[in-house]
C-alpha cells in the first residue's frame, strides 16, 4: 500500500510530494487515514534548517492532525478501526514505538512516532487520542498542538486565575490560542503584542483588551504604562530571544510568571539578569502547554463544544496536501495564522 506524502529531502528546499510504500505495522503502531493536518512553526524551523543539523533526512513531517483509524498493530488497545482520532506530538498512554521507515524508489524515508503531512500515516499508539463526537475533524486537527500548547500554557503552565492580568508576546497561531485560553479563564486585562496589525486585529476579535503594535511602540514601556508594577502572567510565543527577555521584564515582582513557548533558532541564547529572579519573578518553560493528552484533550474538546473556545477567527480555507509548500510559505510571511492541510479533495 502506498501513500502520498510531503517529505523534507534537503533543508532550505521545498518539500517533495512523493509516493511512499507503507511498511507493515509493528506491534503498537496504528495506520491512520489522515483528514487534516495543521502546519506549525516547528515545521518552518525544520524546513529551513533552523533547528540545527538534521540527521534524519530525508524525512516525513507534521505533528498535529486528525483522521480515522484504518488498521491497528498487535497489542494496540487504545483505539479501534473506524474511530476518529487526534494525532499529536505530545505523548500519551499506549505503546511508545520509535519512528517508522517508509520506502521511496529504493530509498529510505524516516518518520518519527507521529507525522501528519500525508494521506496515510503510521503512528505510535501513544500519539493518538480518540476525537470526541462533538468535534469536527478540521477543528480536531488543532487539538494536536496549537490548542494544547497555547491554551495549556495559560491554564496549566501559568496556572492563570480569573482576574489575573496577562500579556501575550506574538499572536500567531499558538499565541492566538493563548489569548483564547486567557479569555475563557477570566483574565483581565489581556494585552496582545505583535509586529503585524492584522494579527492584532484578530487578537482583539478573540478578546484581547489592549493591543500593542511593536513596530510603533516600545512594548515594555507600553505595558508599564498600563501596569506600572508589571503583569501577572506573560506568555511568549514569538521565538525571538530578545522578546523572551522582554516577557520576563514585563511580569511583576513577587510571583509574576513568564512562560516561554516560542522555539528560538538553533544556537540563540537569552540573557537573564538574575535580579529579575531574585525579585521573585518566575521563568517557566513548557512542554506542549504541559497538556496531558489523555486528561486534557477531552477537556479542551468540551470547551470547543460549549463554544467557550471558538475558532471563528481562523478563517482561511484549507490548503490541499499538494499545496503544502504554499502553506509553509504563507505561514512564514504571516499571511495565515495556522494553515490547515486537507488530505482528501
Ligand atoms: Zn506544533
Amino acid at each position: 500500500m502506498k501513500t502520498v506524502a510531503a517529505i523534507l529531502v534537503e533543508t532550505g528546499r521545498p518539500l517533495a510530494i512523493e509516493d511512499l510504500e507503507i511498511p507493515k505495522l509493528a506491534p503498537g503502531q496504528v495506520l491512520v487515514e489522515m483528514a487534516y493536518s495543521g502546519v506549525c512553526h516547528t515545521q518552518l524551523l525544520e524546513c529551513n534548517g533552523y533547528r540545527g543539523a538534521d540527521p534524519f533526512l530525508p524525512h516525513c513531517l507534521g505533528h498535529e492532525g486528525s483522521g480515522t483509524v484504518l488498521e491497528v498493530g498487535a497489542g494496540v488497545r487504545k483505539v479501534k478501526v473506524g474511530q476518529r482520532v487526534i494525532l499529536s506530538w505530545i505523548k500519551g498512554t499506549g505503546a511508545d514505538v520509535p519512528g517508522t521507515v517508509y520506502e521511496w524508489n529504493g530509498h529510505k524515508v524516516n518518520a518519527g512516532g507521529v507525522t501528519t503531512f500525508s494521506q496515510y500515516t503510521v503512528v505510535s499508539e501513544n500519539r493518538l487520542t480518540i476525537l470526541p463526537d462533538t468535534i469536527g475533524l478540521s477543528d480536531g486537527a488543532f487539538l494536536g498542538c496549537a490548542v494544547p500548547t497555547g491554551v495549556g500554557a495559560v491554564l496549566n503552565t501559568a496556572t492563570l486565575r480569573p482576574g489575573n492580568s496577562l500579556a501575550v508576546f506574538g499572536v500567531g497561531g499558538v499565541g492566538s490560542f493563548a489569548v483564547a485560553g486567557a479569555c475563557l479563564s477570566g483574565a483581565y486585562p489581556i494585552v496582545a503584542i505583535d509586529l503585524r496589525k492584522e494579527r492584532l486585529k484578530t487578537a482583539e476579535r478573540i478578546g484581547a483588551t489592549h493591543c500593542i503594535d511593536a513596530t510603533e511602540h516600545n512594548s515594555l514601556e507600553e505595558i508599564h504604562k498600563i501596569f506600572p508594577r508589571g503583569v501577572d502572567v506573560a506568555i511568549e510565543c514569538s521565538g525571538q530571544t530578545t522578546v523572551m527577555e522582554m516577557a520576563l521584564s514585563a511580569v511583576r515582582s513577587q510571583g509574576g510568571i513568564a512562560v516561554i513557548v516560542g522555539n528560538a533558532k538553533h544556537g540563540r541564547n537569552m540573557k537573564i539578569n538574575p535580579k529579575e529572579l531574585n525579585s521573585g519573578k518566575q521563568l517557566r518553560g513548557t512542554w506542549g502547554g504541559d497538556s496531558i493528552p489523555d486528561r486534557d484533550f477531552e477537556r479542551y474538546a468540551r470547551l470547543i463544544a460549549s463554544r467557550s473556545l471558538t475558532f471563528d477567527w481562523l478563517q482561511d480555507e484549507p490548503y490541499s496536501l499538494l499545496n503544502v509548500n504554499q502553506a509553509i510559505s504563507d505561514l512564514e510571511q504571516g499571511k495565515t495564522l495556522r494553515p490547515l492541510l486537507k488530505m482528501v479533495a
